[in-house]
């Protein structure tokens, strides 16, 4: 069983509003252990509705739509999904009640165009809304080849889109599923190489038609792999994952840096709070930016002390770039933060500008500093955060291998 979500209304593919409802339909459907394969986006007109309704019918068994139920003239699900379906809309004596006692209890008569709201097309259910005007719509409707598709259509206003998913539309999803079953992701972080890279080191995981499946996806240089499987519960589909996780552990090894909501800054804190280490950072190139994450990410423990360090306290006059310069910034924030260790990054030229740009990292820990320089090669907006990353990465890197820091 697989579904189809639509999002209907101007306001969507103007760009003027974001579809934040198929997004948590989606979300919703995938716990419920169904797919989905398709999320369709269309204006209010009433041609591309029909059309749109049609193809959705005959490619899902479950089509979840949201929108174009109020009662003004741009609103044509109902007339949609009727013409779809070649039935006509029938006025429900019912719903049409209902939606009179709602004006009522707010003091206000029920204008004529409302009316409409209590139209479906023949054979509908209504769904009830607790709290607005727009009842929703369950169609069952019968497929070439005598197959049913089941069509349940929403509201868009999200609050009662929601309220009504959960009183009336999962479970009848559920009840519709010839055996339960769910859907569970677990999320693998990784960094320090390319997707294709990574792609090649995993022994055939991203085929698709696997089971369970893994998918990559890449955001500012960090991968994510997402392992997907469908299970009869959620410690059925956790156990199916497991292998594929250690599979992915092996094959990457120190590339995997955590799991779930992890960043590099996290792996970080994690790795000095268990060696009991403090740090002090001086990050010239990235404007911060890793002491911001850095002091977040140790937020509910100690191991961060803020720190400046101005140029008079540099015992070099090495340029910018040279990891000479950096090592003293290192040296220099340790001492004038007292912290057990000292992370410097600096770039040359200090914008960051020209295909020559480097970076010099340098992480000052006990009586030696380590050294590193690399060259960024990076769009320019994003240049800073994939430099963070980079220094988090290799003092990550480092503290991972001195497991027994002196
Ligand atoms: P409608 O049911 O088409 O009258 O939509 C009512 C309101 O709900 C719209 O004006 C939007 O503000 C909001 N809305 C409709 N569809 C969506 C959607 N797919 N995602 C988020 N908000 C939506
Ligand atoms: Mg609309």
């Amino acid at each position: 069983m697989r579904a189809e979500v639509i999002a209907i209304g101007d306001e969507l593919t103007t760009g003027q509003r974001l579809d934040t409802n198929s997004q948590w339909l989606s979300q919703r459907l995938t716990e419920l252990g169904v797919p989905v394969a398709f999320h369709t986006t269309i204006g209010d007109d009433l041609d591309d509705n029909v059309a749109a309704f049609r193809a959705a019918i005959e490619r899902a068994e479950i089509v979840v739509v949201t929108g174009g139920l109020g009662p003004t003239a741009d609103d044509l699900t109902r007339e949609a999904l009727a013409a779809a379906t070649n039935t006509q809309l029938v006025r429900d004596g019912e719903s049409l009640e209902y939606i009179r006692q709602l004006f009522t209890r707010h003091g206000r008569s029920m204008p004529a165009r409302n009316e409409v709201q209590a139209d479906f097309p023949a054979g509908a259910r209504p769904i009830p809304n607790p709290h607005g005007t727009a009842p929703g719509i369950e169609m069952s409707v019968e497929r070439k080849g005598g197959k049913l598709c089941t069509l349940f259509a929403l509201p868009g206003v999200p609050a009662e889109m929601f309220e009504m998913w959960e009183a009336t539309v999962a479970p009848r999803i559920v009840q519709l599923q010839p055996e339960p079953v769910v859907i569970r992701h677990r999320r693998i972080k990784c960094f320090g190489v390319g997707e294709s890279k990574m792609e090649a080191m995993l022994p055939d995981l991203i085929r698709r038609g696997r089971e369970p499946r893994v998918g990559i996806t890449v955001s500012d240089a960090t991968i994510t792999l997402r392992i997907t499987a469908t299970g009869k519960d959620e410690p059925a589909c956790f156990t199916a994952i497991e292998p594929t996780v250690a599979t992915i552990r092996e094959s990457l090894g120190d590339l995997v840096f955590g799991e779930e909501d992890d960043e590099l800054e996290d792996a970080v804190a994690g790795l000095l709070a268990l060696h009991g280490l403090t740090i002090g950072v001086a990050d010239w190139a990235t404007e911060g930016l890793v002491a911001e994450w850095l002091e977040r990410a140790c937020e509910n423990t100690s191991q961060f002390i803020k720190g400046e360090v101005n140029r008079s306290m540099l015992q070099t006059d090495a340029p910018p770039h040279d990891p000479a310069m950096a090592v003293a910034l290192a040296e220099a924030i340790r001492q004038s933060t007292g912290a057990d260790i000292g992370l410097a990054i600096a770039a040359y030229p200090p914008d960051f500008d020209g295909p020559g740009a480097q970076v010099a990292v340098a992480v000052a820990l006990s009586e030696r500093t380590r050294k590193l320089r690399f060259p960024c090669i990076a769009h320019p907006a994003i240049v800073r955060p994939r430099t963070a990353k980079q220094a988090l990465n290799a003092l990550r890197l480092l503290l991972q291998q001195t497991g027994s820091i002196e």
